[in-house]
């Protein structure tokens, strides 16, 4: 019985450039009691190993929250065996807007502590208390409402590149930083605004809509399926989209395009860029946002620092990054003092409250 990944990235690129059919980009979240996550875990990878399933799955106490890759042709296999679990019978799936068929080249499911890293403590607070599930075209008629103050749950790097018109986009490296701001900025009006709020898929709105209502806000509201339900919907139903740029996603497509607005700048020089790459410099991989000439400038580094180090032999770049740790822990994500065009959403955070209030 094999229940780990056996294939190289390479090799698996190779295997699905070979078998030239399409995949489906999927994702799913439930939140549900798993009494023992490792045996859980095992299920679902060989089920999904079988079904030539890829992509990245976290597995806890707490529930599952899944990022997949499956091919067209196995749809309804991956679907009926969803059906036969019963926490996940008919679980909403999220359908990308755009399909990669490298999104992902691995399965990997992960037994976690949590399936979000939320930075909560679940005793202090009634997690099932949640907000108001609202659709697209719920969801449209709030966010024109005086009373309403809505807010994006995602982190600065993804709502830079694409947002709902007039959301307040706070500029935080994590969601638990993000609870905190929005708490402290909203605190005079827990009673009399309508608090309306969505991320990716719609998993991050689950606690923090419920963590809230616990904080004392009273009209609390989150989009059902984040945004790519909604963008599903509106394209459906033939409804105004609201959201401008694009949907930041945590695959290799690294985001999908939902309007043909372009609101961010490229790093380095400024212009109106929303593309995301990470440097080319492995010890670096800072994740920033370069237009197509300056990626050419300078060879999908960050800086001319960078651009050297990647020059050099790879033994001796390897030599180089030794006791630098983990170099995600060491950057952060497209923030770094020689990137002049970051935006520094915090001042725009501010000016936003002050109207909106
Ligand atoms: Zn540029
Ligand atoms: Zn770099």
């Amino acid at each position: 019985m094999q229940l780990y990944n056996n294939l190289s990235a390479k090799e698996r690129a190779e295997l699905i450039e070979k078998a030239g059919k399409e995949r489906l980009t999927i994702s799913f979240y439930k939140y549900a009691k798993i009494g023992n996550p490792q045996i859980f875990r095992n299920h679902m990878f060989l089920a999904w190993d079988e079904l030539d399933v890829l992509g990245r799955i976290y597995v806890a106490h707490e529930g599952i929250n899944a990022q997949l890759s499956v091919p067209a042709e196995n749809f309804e296999a991956f679907k009926n065996h969803l059906d036969t679990i019963t926490f996940l019978e008919n679980v909403r799936l999220n359908i990308a807007i755009e399909h990669d068929n490298f999104a992902f080249l691995k399965l990997k499911v992960k037994v976690r502590h949590k399936i979000v890293a939320d930075g909560l403590n679940d005793d202090t607070f009634d997690v099932t208390n949640k907000g108001i599930h609202v659709d697209a075209q719920q969801f449209n008629a709030l966010i024109e409402d005086p009373d309403t103050v809505l807010v994006d749950m995602r982190n600065h790097y993804e709502s830079e590149i694409g947002h709902f018109k007039n959301a307040i986009t706070p500029d935080v490296d994590t969601f638990r930083e993000s609870l905190d701001l929005i708490e402290e900025d909203l605190k005079a009006h827990k009673e009399d605004k309508k608090l309306v709020m969505y991320c990716t898929g719609g998993i991050r709105c689950e606690k923090a809509s419920a963590y809230y209502k616990h904080k004392g806000f009273k009209n609390v509201f989150q989009l059902e399926g984040g945004i790519i339900n909604y963008t599903r919907q509106v394209e459906a139903e033939g409804l105004e989209n609201k959201f401008i740029g694009k949907n930041f996603v945590f695959d290799q497509r690294r985001s999908e395009r939902i309007s043909n607005d372009v609101i961010a700048n490229c790093h380095q020089c400024g212009k109106p860029a929303d593309t995301h790459t990470n440097c080319a410099n492995e010890a670096c991989h800072l994740l920033f946002i370069q237009c197509d000439e300056c990626k050419e400038k300078m060879e999908n580094c960050c800086s001319s620092h960078c651009q050297e180090i990647i020059k050099l032999p790879y033994e001796e770049q390897k030599a180089l990054r030794k006791g630098q740790g983990n170099s995600n822990d060491i950057f952060k994500k497209g923030r770094a003092d020689h990137l002049p065009y970051k935006k520094d959403l915090r001042n725009i955070f501010e000016n936003q409250s002050n109207t909106i209030l």
